[in-house]
């Protein structure tokens, strides 16, 4: 269930009984493939398909983010919207007090985008120093994704896993699997770049930087690679929730 088509009375009767989810994104450049919001739609989508095999209720979905280093993103692109770190933990703690104030006591933090991760897990951690009684997880698509399925694919499709970043040949498939009416097609390649560097430098030098935000191999990706990986990602994100936070309904608390 969606909390933002209920009302309250129909959230009042829920909220204290089921799992609440919150999908995370970012609008962030994703190549001249991928929309700004794709991190947001491969959180949507999962937190739908743990809707339809979890008894959860899905929170609308926090769709600003912190920004991508532009090294890991090939570059700082047009739209690129940053969340400082604080006001994100902010926000999720805020969204997450909230519920529990109404009665919720079982959370999953749905994340895609990479960098907003050590904010998560602050305001879980400040979370749970205030809420005795919760308890909450923090989870991405990449976690339950086996390595040896990303080494298969790896394989198949002659794209080396140093090569599938960010608005890659993975992340488009999911996309691609997601909302296929959101890719544009026409435009999907690989890009290059001159060199690369693990380390944090700004302003990004040229030739640490590429021309599209494909960091770095697009081409390959496919709505068939993109179903495979979702069937993966559903079936072991609901296992793991179900483990870490019980699959049935819980008795409402006093
Ligand atoms: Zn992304």
């Amino acid at each position: 269930m969606r909390i933002a088509d209920m009302t309250w009375q129909e959230y009042d009767d829920e909220i204290g009984r089921r799992i609440v989810v919150l999908p995370i994104g970012s609008i962030d450049g994703h190549g001249p493939h991928l929309p700004l919001s794709a991190d947001t739609i491969i959180s949507d989508h999962l937190a739908r398909q743990l809707e339809e095999r979890l008894d959860v209720l899905v929170l609308p979905p926090l769709t600003y983010g912190l920004a991508t280093d532009p090294a890991a993103s090939g570059g700082r692109f047009p739209g690129v919207t940053n969340v400082r770190a604080a006001t994100f933990t902010n926000l999720v703690l805020d969204v997450l007090r909230a519920s529990y104030r109404h009665g919720a006591r079982r959370f999953v933090l749905l994340d895609s985008h990479k960098v907003n991760l050590g904010a998560l897990r602050e305001a879980a951690e400040l979370f749970a120093d205030t809420a005795p009684q919760a308890r909450i997880m923090a989870v991405t698509w990449w976690d339950v994704v086996t390595e040896e399925s990303r080494n298969a694919i790896a394989a198949e499709t002659g794209v080396a896993r140093h090569d599938d970043h960010h608005a890659a040949m993975v992340e488009t498939s999911l996309v691609m699997h997601a909302a296929p009416h959101l890719v544009r097609e026409e435009l999907l390649a690989d890009d290059e770049i001159p060199r690369r560097a693990r380390y944090f430098v700004l302003p990004v030098p040229q030739d640490l930087r590429t021309k599209t935000g494909v960091v770095y191999r697009a081409a390959a990706a496919s709505p068939a690679i993109g179903a495979r990986l979702m069937t993966e990602i559903v079936t072991n994100l609901v296992a793991a929730v179900a483990r870490e936070l019980g699959e049935s309904p819980q008795e409402v608390l006093p």
